[in-house]
């Protein structure tokens, strides 16, 4: 739901480049009717308690007003109340940092601390829903699994505003806390806004969590998953391997769908397959294990999709998912555990067993690794993969880019726009990037070290601290501090099913399709980054529809077809 249209809260800059100004007004006149129709739907009262010092933070604080003011004139069951950090209703409520938001704090414990910026507003919006409606949205099994808790939870998700995956696990704790208003509090605390509490849990990498001071994941999780965290305290994979030691088979018990085509990714190539496969009179479900957009959404901006100038990748697959949806059912969270391929294919998830007559598989492809010592050790503490999630971690402070195409040229523009000290380390003497980027990068004067590699990230305890780097053409090797090593070497395919399934795989692992992205094994289509290739958006989208009308050619044998039957 756009309810904040483009993210424009943090699109303007004030005191720093993302910093957001502190506008007349923020929520979109064109909003309006929407969110009013939205709020309608409210039961019970939802009451905002906003905390600020005005010698901190601003335009934080004016932000975080705003948005509150804003809301209560929306719904006359939204109210909004203003206390100074100083006062006593901020010790009561245990409140020392400005700005704080409490949701009604009588009826249960979640709270922001930092304004709720960029898609952040939006899980606000849903969680004043929920509270209002006292539902929390969790499925059936979270739940169950929830009402078990016996003792209380303390929830922390540290979050930066233009992290695509940080609102989804913001959404998972807070869910969690509607649920049990009893045991449950749930923290969303912006990394950007309140470094000082970053740098003391060490976070390094959004989003992070932290439950109860002693337990941490990192990144999004399923729901389910999530919650069986909360509640054990113990890491899911443990806990599916005691679950299979104890003999208990995926799609035990589960719901079964029936479905003509299972698109596996809800990236470019899945969403526009998804696309093609229902306009073609097909039925089809995407499943996704992490979140929409797949690599273009930690894209931070897009210069070659015909029809945009310049767009970020995360609004361009916003777009491409609103239209996915009116066509397809699309389960972020949902990934795959297994897939049956006999008379029909069975698509074994968590949640339910999907029995289809064709699969899709855009899975995608997911960042390389350099093997360089230090790399796994210190990652998410320093280590990133993604300059969209965690550049705003490191302004003000250095960071080393490494790698010679598009992803390292782009992540080392965006990391500079930050306010990121950024040097950028290849292991050639010339990039491979496109021209306009690498002319981008020369005006920026980005320091570049070329014909070096990485030979090992250095670290101290939860930190990095520099890079031993070596150079290619005499071995000499030498030490520069950084605080933040962001790897940008490329892709390489996420193959697990194909490979489970025996589909034929080229030398470089991709998977290998023809022409009409059919795999080596019928009624399995290939589409995307996970096939190989040029890699780009414009080709995975249209892989997506090949791949699709090949899966309606084969299930629905059309009569253009010469030789085909009606089945
Ligand atoms: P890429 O084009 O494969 O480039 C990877 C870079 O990392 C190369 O410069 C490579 O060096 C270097 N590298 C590989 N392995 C390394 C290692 N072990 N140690 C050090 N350096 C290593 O990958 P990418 O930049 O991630 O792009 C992937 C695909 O996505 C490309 O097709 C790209 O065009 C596309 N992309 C598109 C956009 C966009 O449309 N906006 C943005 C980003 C990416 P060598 O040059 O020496 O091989």
């Amino acid at each position: 739901m756009a309810l904040f249209g483009r993210d424009k809260t943090k699109d303007t800059p004030a005191k720093d480049a993302t910093a957001p100004a502190a506008p007349k007004r923020l929520i979109p006149e064109d909003n309006l009717p929407e969110l009013t129709k939205f709020f309608d739907g409210m039961q019970e009262p939802v009451e905002l308690v906003v905390f600020t010092d005005p010698r901190q933070n601003e335009p934080y604080n004016s932000f975080m007003e705003t948005l509150c003011r804003e809301l209560s004139e929306i719904s006359p069951k939204i109210t909004a109340r203003f206390h100074a950090l100083d006062s006593a209703e901020a010790r009561d409520h245990g409140v020392d940092f400005s700005p704080t938001l409490l949701l009604s704090p009588g009826r249960c414990q979640i709270r922001y601390l930092g304004a709720p910026l960029g898609e952040e507003a939006r899980t606000l919006i849903e969680t004043i829903m929920r509270l209002s409606l006292a539902k929390s949205g969790l499925t059936q099994i979270s739940r169950q699994l929830l009402q078990e808790l016996d003792e209380k939870r303390h929830i922390q998700v540290f979050v930066n505003p233009s992290c695509p995956y940080c609102p989804g696990q913001v959404g998972n704790a807070f869910r969690c806390a509607v649920e049990r208003p009893d045991l449950v509090a749930a923290v969303c605390v912006d990394s950007s806004q309140h470094p000082a509490l970053a740098d003391r849990y060490h976070v390094g990498s959004v989003p992070h969590t932290i439950i109860n001071e002693t337990f941490s994941t990192l990144g999004l999780l399923p729901e389910e998953r999530f919650a069986v965290e909360l509640v054990t305290l113990k890491h899911a994979e443990d806990l599916l391997a005691e679950q299979r030691a104890a003999g208990i088979a995926p799609g035990d018990g589960q719901e079964v769908v029936e479905v003509d085509v299972v698109v596996a990714g809800a990236g470019p190539a899945g969403l526009t397959a998804a696309m093609y496969a229902v306009r073609s009179g097909l039925s089809a479900v995407v499943l996704e294990k992490s979140v929409i957009g797949g690599q273009v959404t930690v894209t931070p901006v897009v210069e070659n999709y015909p029809g945009f100038a310049t767009v970020p990748g995360k609004r361009l697959m916003e777009m491409i998912a609103e239209q996915a949806r009116a066509y397809a059912d699309i389960h972020e969270g949902e990934g795959i555990d297994e897939v049956k391929v006999g008379r029909h294919i069975e698509v074994y998830t968590d949640k339910a067993v999907y029995v289809a007559k064709a699969l899709i598989l855009a899975t995608g492809a997911a960042w390389r690794k350099l093997g360089a010592p230090g790399e796994d050790r210190y990652f998410g503490f320093g280590v990133s993969y993604c300059s969209t999630c965690d550049g705003y971690l490191y302004r003000g402070k250095k960071a080393v880019v490494v790698g010679g195409g598009n992803t390292a040229l782009t992540d080392a523009l965006h990391l500079k726009n930050l306010g990121v000290d950024v040097t950028l380390v290849h292991r050639r003497p010339e990039f491979r990037a496109e021209k306009h980027l690498q002319e981008a990068l020369a005006k920026t004067g980005i320091p570049t070290i070329l014909g070096t590699t990485v030979a090992e990230i250095l670290g101290e305890e939860s930190r990095v601290t520099g890079v031993r780097l070596h150079d290619v053409s005499d071995g000499s090797e030498r030490e520069i501090p950084t605080d933040a090593v962001f790897v940008a070497i490329g892709l390489n395919p996420n193959t697990a099913i194909a490979q489970e399934l025996g589909l034929t795989l080229d030398e470089h692992g991709y998977i290998v399709a023809d022409r009409a992205k059919r795999t080596s094994i019928p009624h399995i289509y290939a589409a995307g980054d996970v096939t190989g290739g040029s890699q780009q958006i414009v080709n995975a989208v249209g892989d997506g529809s090949t791949a699709a009308l090949s899966a309606f050619e084969d299930i629905a044998h059309p009569y253009w077809k010469k030789g085909k039957t009606v089945s």
